[in-house]
């Protein structure tokens, strides 16, 4: 009568089916959550929000009745001890779609079929769940448009309902202080992982999730087909990381979107979010082989990723992007495509390397969209039009005609109009020698 409940990318109490399901299934609930240390060095930004939401998380675990259990070490060999501990017969978990989250699950089903704990991994992690539409003849969509109709039209599951308790078992030796070999503090998470952090992050948690999320749609929301592409403007929803760790139910948020002033553009975008997924499902090497293999030939080239990553390649809009994701682990979307085109096409650089460094600073990094993403603008993966290239002057006078994002981003430029702002080699060359900002790396107006 005891059923765990493994908390991975999904913390929220609302809306959430595993959670439902597992309080449903079973009088006693022990929800926990494994720090895996194979992932924690992978971004101080990540860390920094998952151990905002696993605090957030535990005080809602809390009220309704029992706190949220933290370990660390191996998911699967901690889920089954904690299982076996509490003499529970059945696991809960939501599903996900990474290579990683696949043989994690593969595993997890392994071994407690042996211990003979049932498993159930149940939606959430997305609107339309991977795998539930595919084309006559496919297994997934390739194309966005198609799915976009199909998804659309696809009935959606009723959402869970919160909870009224999660109850511990009976005092079984679960304690932190009794069985202290694989348990965490979470202060000591953040002082370890999270060092290095962006100065500028949101907070973590379902609780800053759903204020932001009521906010947005009140405020944000009949904006955003107008002002989503404005650099400066901050006019999108910045919900991206609260989605990535589930501590904002998507199923709630597209409902909720659905039907008011200015809700489809930005349906559509949740939409594409769930696209990757049922890509990254279908094809789980998406972050590390091209979808779509092409004959692109990449240019190693140190110094001009470098300059790139770090925002000094002399190209402002590009620069501001870059310095943005470091500062506020958060880059504009337009900004992003932007600088992912100018990487992956006017440097020649291969998209694994742009992969890389948004994984590392992005607190919405996600594999599915993160590689779904740069596989788009690298031309390799579901864009249909492969070949188009962004001209960063042309974006820069389109979608900062003004400058602010520059001359907010790049201190340096902060004195000039747009126009100077965004090309500053064409300055009186002495003006130009004054500022402190690097030379053009390649030819910006060839
Ligand atoms: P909004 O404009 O408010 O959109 C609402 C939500 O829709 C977003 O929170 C996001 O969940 C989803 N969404 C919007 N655009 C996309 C898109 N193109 N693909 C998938 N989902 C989308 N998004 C991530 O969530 N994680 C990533 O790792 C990521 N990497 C990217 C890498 C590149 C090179 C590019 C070009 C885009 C990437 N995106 C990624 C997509 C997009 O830039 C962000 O989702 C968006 O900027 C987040 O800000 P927002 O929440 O204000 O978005």
């Amino acid at each position: 009568d005891t059923a765990v409940m493994l908390f991975t990318r999904d913390l929220r109490v609302h809306d959430n089916p595993a959670l439902a399901a597992a309080c449903a299934a079973a009088r006693h609930v022990v929800p926990m959550f494994v720090f895996d240390e194979a992932l924690l060095p992978a971004s101080p930004n990540r860390v920094r929000f998952l151990v905002d939401a696993l605090r957030d998380l535990d005080g809602s675990l809390r009220a309704l009745g029992g706190g949220l259990l933290l370990r660390r070490g191996d998911p699967v060999a901690e889920t089954v001890r904690v299982a076996g501990r509490a003499g529970a017969q059945a696991v809960f978990l939501s599903g996900d779609v990474s290579r990683y989250a696949a043989r994690r699950l593969a595993r997890l089903e392994r071994e407690c079929e042996a211990a003979r704990i049932g498993v159930s991994a149940l939606p959430g992690a997305t609107v339309v769940p991977p795998g539930a539409l595919a084309p006559a003849g496919g297994d997934h969509y390739k194309v966005f448009t198609p799915y976009w109709r199909a998804w659309e039209a696809a009935p959606r599951r009723p959402a869970a309902a919160l909870p009224d308790r999660v109850a511990p078992p009976p005092a079984d030796g679960l304690t932190d202080r009794r069985c202290p070999d694989g348990h965490v503090e979470l202060d000591v998470v953040a002082e370890k992982f999270a060092a290095g952090a962006s100065p500028d992050l949101l907070a973590g948690g379902e609780a800053a999730g759903r204020e932001r999320m009521r906010r947005w749609l009140d405020e944000g929301l009949p904006g955003y087909g107008d002002g989503h592409d404005d650099l400066a403007g901050d006019r999108t929803s910045r919900l991206s990381a609260y989605l990535r760790f589930g501590c904002v139910s998507p199923l709630e948020l597209a409902a909720a979107a659905r039907g008011r002033p200015g809700g489809e553009p930005f349906v559509r975008q949740l939409a594409w979010r769930d696209f990757h997924h049922q890509v990254t499902a279908a094809f789980p090497d998406i972050g590390r082989r091209d979808y779509r293999p092409r004959d692109r030939r990449w240019h190693d080239d140190a110094d001009a990723l470098d300059a790139w990553r770090e925002g000094r390649t002399g190209l402002p809009i590009v620069d501001a992007g870059m310095r943005q994701l470091r500062r506020e682990g958060w880059m504009h979307n337009r900004a992003r495509m932007i600088s992912a085109s100018f990487l992956t096409r006017n440097l020649r650089v291969d998209w694994r390397h742009g992969l890389a460094h948004f994984g590392a600073w992005l607190t919405d990094g996600d594999v599915a969209d993160n590689a779904g993403n740069w596989q788009w603008v690298a031309g390799t993966g579901n864009d249909t039009r492969p070949n188009r290239v962004l001209n960063p002057l042309r974006q820069a006078a389109r979608f900062d005609a003004d400058g602010a994002y520059v001359r907010r981003y790049v201190p340096e430029l902060a004195g000039l109009d747009a126009r100077d702002a965004h090309a500053p080699w064409r300055l009186p060359p002495e003006d130009r020698r004054a500022l402190p900002y690097p030379a053009p790396i390649l030819d910006p107006e060839p």
